[in-house]
Formats: structure tokens, C-alpha cells, sequence
């Protein structure tokens, strides 16, 4: 892991205890943003990661709102679509719909109906994994529209939680709390 910087870009994110509520260690990744040399070691980490895949990625598709940080520069460098999945009522046209349990209440995603060829190959892309709930309900609506998820990816994941246990195609974090 250290010989491709990816040691830089893990001692740039903080524990930030009893964020944004009491009992909530957040991770946060602007730090990375902020130090080229470690922004390029990730995306460098995570694009050949990408590219040493079995199938060719023909879409990324990025959880709002971290999910667009590193989505489109993914993107871009692997030839890839980019696709966005956001929060209800904010993006224009046909939109498929599903909603998940959040500690409080529900959250409801869409995607743009034609985003997506039937058959095509997908990666959904965000930036922590937590109990795995949005990124597991960004693969619905990847599916509703005909997508073939080939990977969920994550610059972190938080082990304990075991998120990945409820997803359904495999799952990479370079980096594991
Ligand atoms: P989950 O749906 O529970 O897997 O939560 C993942 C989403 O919530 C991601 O979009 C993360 O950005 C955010 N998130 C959840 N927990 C944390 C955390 N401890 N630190 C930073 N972001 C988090």
C-alpha cells in the first residue's frame, strides 16, 4: 500500500469524533482534496485498480454528494460515462425512484432514466462505506435501468459496521477503518 502513496493519503483523514452527531466518528476526505500529491495517489491508486478489472467499466456512477468528488476524474481517466445518483426532486427529466432507511427516517435517490444503456458496466462509486443502505439502494436504481453492477467502490470503509454484507456484487476500499 505505501509504495503507491496511498500511507500520504491515509494519514491525511482525521477521526473527527461526535460528528455531525454524538457517537459518530467522521471520516472526512477534503484534507486529500486540498494536497495534489495525495490526490494524485489515490485517483492513480484507484484507476489502475479500475483498470486491471476483469470487465471494462462502462459506467461510474457517483452517490450524492462525495460520490461526484471522484466520480467524473475516474471517469474520465478510465473512458468511462459518468452518471450521478442524487437526492429526490433534483435532477431534470425521467427519473427512476427507490428509498432507504436512514437512522431517521427515510431517504429517497433517483437517477435519470436514460443515463444508463441496458447492459452496460457499472461501478458505484462513494466515498465511505458505512452500513452500506445508499450504496446499496444506488444499485437499485442502477438495476431498475437495466445496469450490470460488476463492482461497489469506496476510498473507505468502516469494517464494523459490515456494510458490504448487503450488497450484492463485489466490493473495494483501499482504505479500512
Ligand atoms: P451508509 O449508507 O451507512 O453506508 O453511509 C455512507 C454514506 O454516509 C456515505 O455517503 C458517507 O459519505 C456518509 N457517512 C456515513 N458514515 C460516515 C462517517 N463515519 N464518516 C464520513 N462519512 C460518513
Amino acid at each position: 500500500m505505501s509504495s503507491d502513496g496511498l500511507d500520504r493519503v491515509r494519514a491525511l483523514i482525521p477521526a473527527i469524533p461526535d460528528f455531525p452527531q454524538p457517537g459518530i466518528v467522521f471520516r472526512d476526505l477534503f484534507p486529500v482534496f486540498r494536497d495534489p500529491k495525495a490526490l494524485e495517489a489515490l485517483s492513480a491508486h484507484l484507476t489502475t485498480h479500475l483498470l486491471n478489472l476483469p470487465t471494462d467499466v462502462d459506467v461510474i456512477v457517483g452517490i450524492d454528494a462525495r460520490g461526484f468528488l471522484l466520480g467524473p476524474l475516474l471517469a474520465a481517466r478510465v473512458g468511462a460515462s459518468f452518471v450521478p445518483v442524487r437526492k429526490r426532486g433534483k435532477l431534470p427529466g425521467d427519473v427512476v425512484r427507490t428509498s432507504y432507511a436512514k437512522e431517521y427516517g427515510l431517504d429517497e435517490v433517483e437517477i435519470q432514466k436514460d443515463a444508463i444503456k441496458a447492459g452496460q458496466n457499472v461501478v458505484v462509486l462513494d466515498d465511505l462505506i458505512a452500513t452500506g443502505g445508499s450504496a446499496k439502494a444506488a444499485g437499485e436504481l442502477v438495476r431498475m435501468i437495466g445496469g450490470n453492477i460488476i463492482e461497489y467502490l469506496f476510498v473507505i470503509e468502516l469494517e464494523a459496521l459490515a456494510g458490504r454484507d448487503v450488497l450484492d456484487a463485489p466490493v473495494y476500499a483501499p482504505i479500512v477503518y
